[in-house]
């Protein structure tokens, strides 16, 4: 079947007055990746939509919706067929649109983006439809028509359609700026990363491990999310960072009930580091109000005051089961739920604390030596540099962090800072 590209329309990002350019152009931007390898030309940017050309007729389908899945700020998209802007025209190609369809109701919506057009767009409604009445008998129906035939009348084309796919919607991936999330090999946390993707973050990962007291298992499912992560921006980072010393530490010199507010608190000093050098402006975690004994609002609050950034949360007011649901929608469920041996599930006090006071948690890390205990676990991470597989991935120009003083002070984040500075540089190398 004909096709000359694909049509590609977007809702959220048309919304954004002076900045829509540059949310524009980094949609294009993330189309044009994602198609990479495929036989598209280059995305053009036509008045309110995308339009990108095909350099053969018979698309594979499956493998363009496979690629367009991953692009968040897509509302739709459509295979179309470009003609002139000439009535008899538009009839012709709207009857070898639809040969092969079979349908009782139909309806034509015909729509000009541009004022010069000597003929109004119902006028194209009603001339299309009679001329298709005359080669296929069917009733017109406006409403819930089982074909509708689009025509779009941009300056110099008209495009034509039938089939009209649900993009991601959302915000371009990497114009809201970077976060780094605290990556498990849980269900939680990939839905977590997945929800600040689709807002328009580029995400970055740290996950802890406590390798060589427990097996492998967690980093291979971590690196394996995180390639799943990776198609909704290309490329990903994800650090691995050693925890099971941290945790004896933890386990010999603290009240046992403490331990997991302190794992966490330490968790989140660590992936601070890391997120500053990168320059993210948050970390971002799978915690859920309530979920487990670590998340009820004390600890949380504890948790909190560990951190350097503000921890955003997206799926705290979520229910486990529709967790569950997103993590199977996404692809990541059955990854996630691989057994494995999560350095949380290491030294487990029987009786935790649910509601760690700031007193308690301060005296209890007043006998850790705070500072040695990250840079240690810092000296020993591991960084991967994960690529989609239709993108060629960039060699790391700094595969490492600096060393030495690794829990300084990030830079503080700036809540004015416009969203074109919030875009990401080319290069991953720490700031
Ligand atoms: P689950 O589906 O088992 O709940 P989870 O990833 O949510 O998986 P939790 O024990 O609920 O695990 O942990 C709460 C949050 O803390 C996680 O969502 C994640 O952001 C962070 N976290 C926990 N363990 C790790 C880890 N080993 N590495 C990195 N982050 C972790
Ligand atoms: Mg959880």
């Amino acid at each position: 079947m004909r096709c000359d590209g694909l049509i590609l329309h977007y809702a959220e990002v048309a919304t954004k007055g002076r900045n829509r350019p540059l949310f524009i152009g980094k949609l294009a931007e993330n189309v044009q990746q994602a198609l990479s390898g495929l036989p598209f030309g280059r995305v053009e940017r036509l008045s309110g939509r995308l339009f990108v050309r095909a350099q053969q007729d018979d698309l594979d389908l499956a493998t363009v919706h496979a690629r367009l899945k991953t692009v968040y700020g897509l509302s739709s998209y459509s295979p179309v067929v470009r003609t002139a802007l000439d009535l008899d025209r538009i009839k012709e190609q709207a009857l070898a649109l639809i040969q092969g369809r079979t349908y009782t109701t139909f309806r034509v919506s015909a729509r000009r983006v541009f004022k010069d057009l000597p003929y109004p767009s119902l006028m194209v409604d009603r001339e299309v439809g009679a001329y298709l009445l005359q080669h296929h008998p069917a009733k017109v129906k406006l409403e819930g028509a089982d074909l509708q035939v689009y025509c779009e009348m941009m300056p110099g084309s008209a495009y034509l359609y039938v089939d009209k796919f649900a993009g991601a919607l959302g915000l371009p991936a990497g114009i809201s700026g970077k976060v780094m999330c605290l990556l498990s090999g849980g269900i939680d946390s990939p839905v977590a990363a997945a929800r600040m993707q689709r807002r328009g973050c580029r995400v970055f990962a740290t996950h802890f491990h406590s390798h060589p007291f427990l097996s492998r298992a967690s980093q291979e499912k971590a690196v394996e999310l995180a390639e799943h992560l990776a198609a909704y921006q290309g490329q990903i980072t994800l650090f691995l960072v050693p925890f099971g010393e941290l945790q004896r530490e933890i386990v010999t010199n603290a009240p046992p009930a403490l331990r997991v507010v302190l794992y966490r608190r330490f968790m989140i000093r660590i992936a601070a580091t890391l997120a500053a050098q990168f320059r993210c402006r948050a970390l971002v975690t799978g915690e859920s109000l309530g979920q487990v004994a670590s998340q009820t609002l004390s600890n949380l609050v504890a948790i909190n005051a560990a951190s350097p950034l503000p921890i955003l949360r997206p799926l705290i007011g979520f229910d486990k089961q529709e967790i569950i649901a997103e993590a199977k929608k996404l692809g990541t469920y059955e990854t996630s739920i691989l057994p494995d041996e999560d350095c949380c599930t290491l030294f487990v006090p029987r009786d935790p604390e649910t509601h760690a006071r700031a007193e308690a948690v301060t005296k209890a890390e007043t006998a850790l030596d705070i500072e040695r205990l990250c840079s240690d676990a810092l000296t020993r991470h591991e960084r991967r540099d994960l690529a989609a597989p239709w993108v060629t991935p960039r060699a790391p120009r700094h595969p490492g962090v600096p060393q030495g003083d690794t829990v300084s002070e990030p830079r503080a984040a700036d809540p004015e800072t416009p969203a074109e500075e919030l875009i990401d540089e080319e290069t991953d190398a720490p700031a």
